[in-house]
């Protein structure tokens, strides 16, 4: 198959867009910029057309798809129940980048769901991805339109490494802002559940929902055989072709670390403030300055995948701290380096 590129889609008034749309109802698959990253889209309640995503991505048939939504009515159709907390943390972070997981309605196919009784669904904030949604008139299944096991995808270009003649299209909407997948909060039963953190962060959801568990998952490495909530944080994620390691801890301290194990071959990723200070270190990104998390977020992915075009042989990397969207950095810069991780 042959995928059409409509470039430069940067007016939710653009008529390519019902095209696309149309693409989409007729059970095609279309590549979409979001807020987060690029999703992959199809109808969500046409099962062939799910299924093709999973083929399209070489994805595990496990692992469920978020449901995406242009207005809050519409979650109505797909869930069972829809308790108060689901409409105030719509109210505060919807349009943006919060997944809810709820009950599933019966007319959520399998293939969304990964056979679970839940459904996780998102109303996102990009005017090209609602003014998509919109058209097609349906809901929009839609992971990372990458590779599975790949780094998410933030620019179209990055889709068209991965999806080039896999897929019926892509919308070149320009870089994606927040850099990382949306945060995923379970609502499904007891206490609200922080499954994967994303662009709103635990202290956001904390201010609305009070107490939120964080599921094991999100700073661990499961053993063999354990199964997290959001089955899709147990499979090896955004990983360059190289190998990678974390180096946790005071930045000062990461620094002589990493000084200590890079050989001139090998990639790293360090804070903007302490470039100069890896001295002369061919293959070296800077992500952002140590306080600025977001920044990071932002350009993570784009870093991570710049390196699988380099000879590096090895990468270590900087680390933030825990809070904020810098949850969100270390767990995928964690499952990036599948837990080799350094702490000083
Ligand atoms: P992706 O968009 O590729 O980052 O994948 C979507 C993520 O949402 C996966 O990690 C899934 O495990 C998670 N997810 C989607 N639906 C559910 C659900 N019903 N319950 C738990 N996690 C879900
Ligand atoms: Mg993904």
């Amino acid at each position: 198959m042959k995928t059409k590129l409509f470039s430069h889609v940067v007016s939710e008034d653009d008529p390519r867009i019902a095209e696309a749309a149309k693409i989409i109802r007729g059970g095609g698959l279309v590549a979409f910029p979001t807020e987060t990253v690029y999703g992959l889209g199809a109808n969500a309640l046409d099962p062939a057309a799910v299924r093709k995503i999973f083929l399209a991505k070489g994805r595990p048939a496990d692992n469920p798809l978020i449901a995406h939504i242009s207005s809050f009515e519409e979650i109505r159709r797909l869930v069972r129940v829809l308790p108060e907390s689901a409409e105030a943390l719509s109210k505060r972070f919807w349009p943006g980048p919060l997944t809810i997981i709820l009950p599933a309605a019966p007319c959520v196919p399998p293939e969304v769901t990964a056979g679970l009784p839940t459904v996780g669904v998102r109303l996102p904030a990009h005017p090209i991805a609602r003014a998509l949604i919109r058209e097609a008139s349906v809901p929009i299944a839609a992971p990372s339109a990458n590779s599975s096991g790949k780094p998410s995808p933030t620019s179209a270009l990055h889709v068209f490494e991965d999806m080039c003649d896999r897929i019926d299209a892509i919308l070149d909407g320009g870089r994606s802002g927040v850099g990382v997948e949306s945060t995923i909060v379970s609502l499904a039963s007891g206490k609200p559940k922080l499954l994967r953190p994303g662009g709103i962060s635990l202290e956001q959801l904390q201010s609305v929902l009070g107490e939120v568990d964080v599921d094991k998952a999100v700073r661990e490495k499961l053993a063999e055989g354990e199964r997290p909530l959001a089955p899709g944080m147990k499979y090896r994620h955004y990983a360059p072709k190289a190998p990678m390691t974390l180096v946790m801890g005071d930045p000062e301290k990461s620094l002589l670390k990493i000084r200590e194990l890079a050989g001139p071959e090998d990639g790293i990723i360090c804070f903007d403030e302490y470039f100069f200070r890896f001295g002369n270190t061919k293959y070296i990104r800077g992500f952002g300055h140590s306080c600025h998390p977001e920044e990071q977020a932002a350009r993570l992915f784009k870093i991570l995948r710049s390196f699988d075009s380099l000879p590096v042989r090895h990468i270590y990397s900087q680390c933030p701290e825990e809070k904020g969207i810098g949850l969100a950095v270390v767990n995928r810069l964690k499952k990036a380096s599948g837990f080799s991780i350094i702490q000083v």
